[in-house]
């Protein structure tokens, strides 16, 4: 029940965001204390079912009791020793981390930035070493609608002004091509192409799916002209689209894996560039790090997050259901409803432009205790917990279909 007393709480920790905080994001007005599961609770005790999962960082739910058991136990013992030593937690991490993504080295990080820089450094250096493209001319491809992170660099080859704008100048090297058109990529490709990097869903570009074929093609394409295949599976890997990692839909194997956002369980920031050593052996001791990377509560955290997306079945949670969530979606009848698009449970329902903007969608969602996001103006996505049971599906798509039907 909603009383003053309990709004004003609310009130006064958005005021102190407001007035303390920097403006650089527009979330809804809900300021949530605890989290279990695929459930939240707001500061005046009202429960929301959470249908963003922190942009796919909380694959696993909120406080996984294995997760949450592995960081207590870790911080019990041993958090940080940077890399000018070795920890105990590293290697095992390292040895899981490449068995189950089939590479053979791994580069730890902390966010999701820092492992695309990581992947940029990776393909510049093996550009020049390995394929032998003359001193600080390599260039990498990148696509429109692009969203890799927001360093200097990263927003650089970004497409939307609004990342860009008075940020510049801005770092050479970077072509951009049309998602999803192998015509235009093959057209970019040059004998100082490094490399190509690409989501293979596109996230917060509005949940885009490339035609069938494009990633495919795209290996193709790489492997013939030596340029690395990078993909940036930082939102679509670990599960989330029904598959361990989203280019496993077209049996690609990447050059350049990036990892994140559910590497970390939900708990702790952990990232990683993963390649084999063609690509790896390229670094030598100095020529890149991080204070955080690689430290024993990230490892310890992540061996754990690893572990439940395997052993508790995720993957093929989040293909099943979200094929079946989807085609529930499909079946909504609304005027509002342009398309729903996505994989597994990486969904994308797309409002007309004749129906005004998605946000008071997600605004309407919330007061039914649904916390989902737009993204790109008209995009509500919808990206759930892994964890999630049918019922608490059946929850939402009640409530979308009554907020979509008025
Ligand atoms: C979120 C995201 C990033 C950036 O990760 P941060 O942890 O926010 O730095 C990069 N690439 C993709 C595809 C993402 O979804």
């Amino acid at each position: 029940m909603q009383d003053t007393a309990t709004q004003a709480i609310t009130s006064s920790y958005l005021d102190e965001a407001d007035r303390f905080g920097a403006h650089n994001y527009h979330p809804l007005p809900v300021v949530i204390e605890r989290g279990e599961g695929v459930w939240v609770w707001d500061v005046e005790g009202r429960r929301y079912l959470d249908m963003l999962s922190a942009y796919s960082a909380l694959n696993q739910g909120h406080l996984h009791p294995r997760i949450i058991g592995a960081a207590r136990d870790q911080m019990r013992r041993l958090t940080l020793t940077s890399r000018a030593f070795h920890n105990d937690q590293m290697g095992p991490f390292l040895r899981e981390l490449c068995e189950l993504t089939g590479f053979e080295r791994a580069l730890l990080m902390n966010t999701g930035a820092e492992g695309v820089e990581t992947a940029i450094k990776t393909v510049r250096k093996w550009g020049y070493q390995v394929k032998g493209i003359p001193a600080d001319k390599a260039e990498i491809i990148v696509c429109d609608n692009n969203f890799h992170g927001r360093t200097t660099t990263i927003v650089g080859f970004s497409s939307e002004f609004e990342y860009r704008r008075d940020f510049g100048p801005f770092t050479p090297g970077f072509r951009r091509v049309p998602y999803g058109d192998i015509d235009a990529l093959r057209d970019a490709i040059n004998e100082r192409t490094a490399g190509f990097m690409v989501e293979p869903i596109q996230g917060e570009g509005g949940v885009i799916v490339p035609p069938d074929g494009y990633l495919r093609d795209a290996r193709d394409l790489c492997s013939r002209h030596q340029v690395a295949l990078v993909a940036d599976e930082i939102q679509t890997g670990l599960g989330r689209t029904g598959r361990r990692l989203c280019c496993d839909w077209e049996d690609v194997r990447p050059d350049v894996l990036i990892l994140g956002k559910a590497l970390g369980g939900g708990v702790y920031p952990v990232s990683a560039a993963i390649a084999d050593s063609e690509f790896m052996d390229v670094f030598r001791p100095g020529d890149h790090g991080s204070t955080f990377g690689g430290n024993p509560l990230a490892a310890a955290v992540a061996r754990a997050s690893l572990e439940v997306i395997v052993e508790e079945g995720l993957i093929e949670r989040s293909a099943q259901l979200g094929e079946w969530f989807m085609q529930r979606l499909r079946a909504i009848d609304s005027p509002h409803v342009e398309e729903v698009r996505g994989r597994g449970l990486m969904i994308g329902l797309v409002i007309r432009k004749s129906s005004g903007p998605a946000r008071p969608f997600c605004e309407a969602l919330w007061h039914r205790g649904i916390l989902a996001k737009e993204t790109h103006q008209q995009v509500i996505r919808f990206a759930p917990p892994l964890v999630i049971g049918r019922d608490e599906l059946e929850e939402a798509l009640a409530q979308v279909e009554a907020v979509l039907s008025t």
